[in-house]
């Protein structure tokens, strides 16, 4: 224990940044708050610029050796990693609600299993990466039908720059960093600064794992102040981001200059359609859903669109269902919904509901805050399809309704904004859901399921819900530098 040491319901958690392989503190501080009461729960390192580029030097010097060590064995300290968040799971658990005011059982039992399998999964996959091998087409070129042959590996692609948002910390963060080191790379991450802690855990279990010094580093601090510093790095040469479309916009800026290949998983406005010929319990099961994490998650389905007849009926049941959610501390298993992540944010989300209220919006349920960071889980409808109600995210516990006639109807309205990150589907004709889904734009469609996630899938948003995919091989697409080696056969001449 030490001054930097804060103990975290009965969790100790070091408030310093985790730059080549040692704690560094910063001369200054911020505070970092727990939605669940409003109250501070500590002074975590506020990181500097200068400490940035610390990081970056420190992956960049450990690069070369974790580049060159084997897969195996890299694949055998993730796993060991995993098994250190395994063993941590219930710590993690309770710092993380603590922290962001996530629901305790869903960290205990979803997203900290997942957090261990992310590691597993990458490491496991990286060892199914098959150096290809082809002969040359046989046409076309000097060599070509000469027996040349083609090697392409996947080589590491050097220090990356792994920026995770607040509402999902380590399941985000693990999610970057288990394919980048697989792959042979190393990692500057930056936490959010509402959500600093668990980040710091990650440090400690990399290193009873035996992870080298630098190949994993961590600042903590606001992106205002150390994130151009490490995006506009020259040594960095991958950035993969989770956040708001405004920042990325920023780091697409900042990176351009080096040509650092990104990588951006952004915002929502995802549609939820449900068909006349849907089981309607599955349907309001669907929808009651969407107010997880209290609303904060990307992928969310925040626009319900539902086939005419049956809208009087779906809304009956859906406000029924809703009314049976309980609202309150997160760290109590009987909670379905928590609290807000900030004031910030509590205020954004009422003044999203209050603009729709006064441009003609009917309140079904909510649309008030609750007592401290809460906010009454809310449905509006009659809503106009261009109103800011329903092309904005809000992130927060608030969904529309609308109705549409047919199947164009649907279409149209599930395509009509600036986001594409996914569309969930209920209907009971799987015809239907093949004509649907070929016209929906989205990274993700779910049909009469949701937030099922194969980590072999692609993921990512079309349009403004992001660029690029990860999952599977397409995480290591993204984290390597492909290289394509030819060799001429024996005795081959060049013959010009
Ligand atoms: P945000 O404000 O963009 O912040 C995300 C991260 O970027 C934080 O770590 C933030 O640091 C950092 N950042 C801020 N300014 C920066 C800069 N100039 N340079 C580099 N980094 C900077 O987003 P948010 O409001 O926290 O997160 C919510 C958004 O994330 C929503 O739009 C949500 O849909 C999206 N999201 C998407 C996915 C997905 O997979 N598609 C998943 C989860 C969330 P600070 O914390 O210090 O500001
Ligand atoms: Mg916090």
């Amino acid at each position: 224990m030490t001054e930097h040491t804060l103990t975290v319901a009965g969790v100790a958690v070091d408030t310093r940044h985790w730059i080549g392989g040692r704690r560094v503190a910063s001369a200054g501080t911020f505070t970092d708050v727990s939605p669940i009461d409003g109250k501070a729960i500590g002074a975590i390192s506020r990181g500097t610029p200068a400490e940035a580029a610390e990081a970056v030097a420190a992956a960049k010097a450990a690069f070369p050796g974790w580049a060159a060590t084997p897969r195996a064995e890299r694949a055998r300290i993730l796993h060991a990693v995993a098994d250190g968040v395994e063993k941590r799971l219930e710590e993690l658990a309770i710092v993380e609600t603590t922290d962001n005011g996530a629901l305790l059982r869903s960290h205990r039992r979803g997203v900290m299993p997942r957090v261990a399998h992310n590691f597993r999964f990458f490491a496991d996959w990286l060892l199914t990466l098959d150096h290809e091998d082809f002969d040359t087409y046989p046409s076309g070129g000097s060599a070509a039908g000469r027996g040349h042959t083609n090697h392409v590996s996947w080589d590491p692609a050097g220090p990356c720059v792994l920026i995770t948002p607040w509402n999902a910390p380590l399941m985000m963060a693990s999610w970057k960093v288990a394919p980048a080191l697989a792959a042979g790379n190393t990692v500057v991450l930056k936490p959010a600064e509402w959500t600093p802690l668990t980040a710091s855990l990650l440090a400690d279990i990399t290193a009873e794992a035996g992870l080298p010094a630098g190949v994993l580093n961590i600042v903590q601090g606001y992106g205002s102040e150390i994130g151009d510093a490490l995006t506009s790095h020259p040594d960095v040469r991958r950035i993969s981001f989770t956040g708001s479309v405004p920042t990325a916009r920023h780091i697409a800026a900042s990176s351009a200059p080096n040509l650092t290949p990104t990588s951006f998983e952004l915002g929502g406005k995802s549609p939820l359609l449900v068909f006349a010929d849907a089981d309607l319990d599955l349907a309001v099961d669907l929808a009651v859903e969407q107010y997880d994490n209290a609303g904060q998650v990307c992928l969310a389905a925040t626009r319900i669109l539902v086939e005419e007849p049956i809208a009087e009926e779906f809304t009956r049941r859906f406000t029924e269902k809703a009314a049976g959610l309980t609202q309150g501390d997160p760290r109590d298993e009987a909670t379905d919904v928590g609290p807000n992540i900030h004031p910030r944010q509590l205020e954004k989300i009422d003044g999203f509901v209050r603009r729709a209220v006064a441009a003609g919006a009917r309140t079904v349920i909510g649309g008030h805050p609750g007592d401290g960071q809460y906010y009454a889980p809310t449905l509006l409808t009659d809503v106009a399809q261009d109103s800011e109600i329903v092309q904005e995210e809000v992130f927060g516990p608030v969904l529309t309704l609308q109705t549409f006639r047919d199947e164009d109807e649907a279409v149209r309205l599930a395509n009509d904004t600036r986001f594409g990150l996914a569309a969930t589907l209920a209907t009971g004709d799987h015809e239907r859901a093949d004509r649907v889904t070929a016209q929906l734009v989205a990274g993700t469609v779910w049909v009469n399921c949701f937030f099922v996630r194969d980590l072999q899938a692609p993921f990512g948003g079309s349009r403004e819900s992001g660029v690029g995919r990860e999952g599977g091989t397409w995480s290591f697409d993204f984290y390597c530098d492909l290289k394509n080696t030819v060799t001429a056969p024996k005795g081959w001449k060049h013959h010009g």
